[in-house]
């Protein structure tokens, strides 16, 4: 079993509309282990490195614009396969084409504005867990329910 840590960013629409509880509480209740979690107001420069992929996108201002209006909060969950599992919880990047049970599915109408922020692979999540937290902020300790969470794998 492969015990992954992803990264994920609560994104001003999460903050502004009142869901950071509800989004956190889906990881939680799913079994993810919460290891870091701190408040951050993005700066272009962060932005420009963790959106580099999208620099030549004609929305690629905007968005980070868009991320700078209020701070994000930034977490860390861990579990086995936990990069696919939370992209799966996320849903797909336009929120109208995401299903209903998903994150944005469930609270978002926009392609720009939905809600959450999750690493798309192992690789990328250790990229973007050493770009948002030192390694002091990331914190090992022994979940109680772990044997519970995978008794049968
Ligand atoms: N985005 C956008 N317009 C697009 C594509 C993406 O505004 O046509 C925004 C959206 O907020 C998305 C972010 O850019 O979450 C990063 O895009 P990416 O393709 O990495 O999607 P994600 O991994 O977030 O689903």
């Amino acid at each position: 079993m492969a015990v992954e840590r992803t990264l994920v960013i609560l994104k001003p629409s999460a903050i502004q509309r009142g869901l950071v509880g509800e989004v956190i509480s889906r990881f939680e209740k799913k079994g993810l282990v919460l290891i870091g979690m701190k408040m951050v107001w993005l700066t272009d420069k962060i932005l420009s490195e963790h959106y580099m992929h999208l620099q030549k996108k004609l929305f690629f201002q905007r968005l980070k614009n868009s991320m700078k209006i209020c701070p994000v909060v930034i977490c860390c969950w861990e579990g086995v396969d936990a990069v696919k599992v939370v992209r799966t919880i996320v849903g797909v990047t336009n929120s109208r084409d995401a299903l209903p049970g998903t994150i944005r599915g469930d609270y978002s109408m926009s392609m720009q504005e939905n809600v959450v922020h999750a690493s798309d692979s192992v690789e990328v999540a250790n990229v973007e867990l050493k770009r948002f937290f030192d390694e002091k902020e990331l914190y090992v300790y022994n979940p109680v329910l772990l044997s519970t969470l995978y008794a049968s794998d």
